[in-house]
Order: C-alpha cells, then structure tokens, then sequence
C-alpha cells in the first residue's frame, strides 16, 4: 500500500487574477485514485494555529487565516488569499505531517499538495502562502518523533523560504538542488545548496545529486526526510531551465528513495513545483514521483505496510 495524504480542500477553484493552475491537485487526486486500492488515503485536518506561529509571524498567519492579506503580499504569491484560498492554506502543512508520522510508521508516504518552499515568515511568495516543510519539520522535533530532520527540495527553484525559515536549528538541515538562474533572484543559504547551470540533463543532475546528497546523509543521519519532490527539472517545463527528461525524474525518485532505504531513513513527499498548459500531463508527473516512491519504499519492506 501507498500511504497518500489528501483533503478535498486540496482542490480549489482558481481564484481571480491568479497565475497558479489549481486544478493541478484535483487530477492528482482523479490519477491517484484510479490505482485503486494500491492507495491507502488519509484526510488532514486544519493546522492548529501554533504550528504555524511556530515558524511564520503571527500578524501574516492573522492576515491570511482572516483573508486579509495586503494586495502587494498577494501579487508576491501571485494569487489572493480569499477565504476558499486560505482554508486550504490552513490545511496543507498539517497533511505535510501528517505525511510526516505515517513515514514514521510505513516509511513513505505523501501529501498530494504542499511543497510550499518559497513562503516566508511575514509573506507568502511565488505560489507559496505557508510553508508546509518548515512547519512539519518544526513540529515533528519540537513533539520528539524525530531528533534530525533533512528537507530534500528537489524542486527547479531555491528552496529559499525553507532555508530561511529552518536557520539556525541544528536539528534540521535543509538541502536545495535547483537551477541557479531561476527565481529566486535573491537566493537564501540552505544547509547544503546545488546551483545548476541553466539545461543540466539527466545524467549531469543525478551525478551532481548523488556525489552532493550521500556526504550530507552522511554526516547529518537524518531519522526523517520530507521530500519537496518538484518536477519542474523537467525539459519542457514552463518555469524550469533545467533538461530532464521523464526518465530522469523516475532515475531521481528511485535514486532519492533508495538512499533513504539504504539508512533506514522514512520520507514523507509533497508535490512542489510543475508548470505549463497542460495540466493533465503535469499531474502525471506528479504521480509518477508519488507512485516510484511508493513502490521503491514497497518493495523494500516486503509486506507492503
Ligand atoms: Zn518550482
């Protein structure tokens, strides 16, 4: 069984002025659910309001929980926060968690949102308004499941807000590997940062992620990683630089899958950054990543748990 995290609330009807494609998590759900009983569900709930003080400013999480973001804030986004918006905002990294303890128990599990590694501790940005990584990686050590948390962010972009937000934790470490001219212009310091020049293919990012993702395991012996596994690397991807093909993605899971089963390390993913006009073809890369996971992860402990 795969262990897959999901809320109806995922699936948001797309708010005016919005750039984002939001019907992205609704065919992730329509694709998940036609592999029928492979997929365990599990429904969130709202994300208690001190989780998410723990980690953003409590006047931006008011803003957002009331659906009275400034408009210069929004435009950061690149939606509005209606209320719709921030339902959904409010539940995101609690399935990020929830993702998190059912890794814990499963070893792989996902959330069919989040990813959200732009958002920052007074602003949401670049189609992120909280940050489901840094929240769940905060709660998980603050309630003691986890003593050393990793956040693999795979994603095209820099993973900037979860650097930021996670600084000076020693509990948890960030890793980025992303296209260095892509947004954001104004990178932040992960942990460990991969800047990739622009049209890396699938050879030239696996070695680069293998020879920079083993030291850091290494040293760091992570007991959880929440994996923000993008599929924007992808050659033909809207907002990417980078030249992966579908193959390399599937290389990257498996590649990323099996280092965690080598240590015994659980990992919770959550959907990230794929953009473009056809939707449908974005959310099967997505539940490529989900089912390669899952299945890496299955196949290691036999019984399917
Ligand atoms: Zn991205």
């Amino acid at each position: 069984m795969i262990h897959v995290v999901h809320h109806p609330a995922y699936v948001t009807p797309a708010p005016a002025r919005s750039t984002y494609r939001w019907n992205k998590n609704g065919l992730i759900r329509d694709l998940l659910l036609a592999h029928g009983d492979r997929i365990a569900w599990h429904e969130p709930e709202t994300t208690p309001r001190v989780w998410l003080e723990a980690v953003h400013d409590e006047d931006y999480v008011a803003e957002v929980l009331e659906a009275r973001v400034p408009r210069e804030k929004e435009r950061r986004i690149g939606f509005p926060v209606t209320p719709l918006v921030a339902a959904r905002a409010a539940i995101v990294p609690n399935g990020t968690w929830v993702a998190a303890c059912l890794a814990l128990e499963h070893g792989f599990a996902a959330n069919t949102a989040g990813g959200s590694h732009h958002a920052l501790a007074t602003t949401g940005a670049g189609y992120c308004v909280f940050n489901d990584l840094a929240v769940a990686a905060v709660r998980m050590v603050e309630e003691g499941r986890a003593d050393r948390v990793l956040v693999v962010d795979c994603d095209v972009h820099q993973g900037d807000g979860t650097a930021a937000l996670l600084a000076g934790r020693p509990e948890i470490a960030t890793y980025s590997i992303h296209a260095a001219k892509n947004f954001p212009v104004r990178k932040a310091c992960s942990t460990i940062d991969v800047a990739l020049p622009d049209g890396v293919d699938d050879d030239g990012y696996l070695d680069a992620l293998d020879s920079t993702l083993v030291p850091l395991l290494d040293e760091m012996r992570p007991d959880l990683i929440l994996y923000q596994a993008g599929v924007d690397p992808f050659v033909d991807d809207r907002l990417g630089r980078l030249s992966l093909t579908l193959e390399g993605l599937e290389r990257r899971e498996r590649l990323v899958a099996g280092l965690a089963i080598a240590r015994g390390v659980p990992l919770a993913s959550t959907v990230g950054g794929g953009y473009g006009d056809d939707a449908l073809a974005i959310a099967e890369r997505h539940v490529a990543a989900i089912l390669t996971l899952g299945e890496a992860f299955g196949t290691q402990d036999g019984a399917g748990a």
